[in-house]
């Protein structure tokens, strides 16, 4: 297989992990799964401050929430 010539930069393939029951990306620290809420929310048209981000408690990493009273035990 060659990978010759690839103008567009590799897409991003980002870690998950399981949270409950579904994959949840994991996001290295908290300033980039800020950012990425804030672009999601602005993609979909959400109002800003819809999904929150939080650290996972299975690894060193953060991850988004969509409906932040689910994640507000701690
Ligand atoms: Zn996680």
């Amino acid at each position: 297989m060659s990978r010759a010539r690839n103008n567009r930069p590799a897409p991003y393939n980002p870690p998950k992990c399981w949270v409950g029951d579904k994959h949840k990306i994991c996001y290295p620290d908290e300033e980039t799964a800020e950012m990425s809420a804030a672009l999601i929310e602005v993609e979909h048209g959400l109002p800003s401050g819809t999904l929150s981000y939080y650290h996972c408690e299975y690894g060193d990493h953060w991850h988004l929430a969509n409906s932040p009273d689910k994640y507000h035990r701690h």
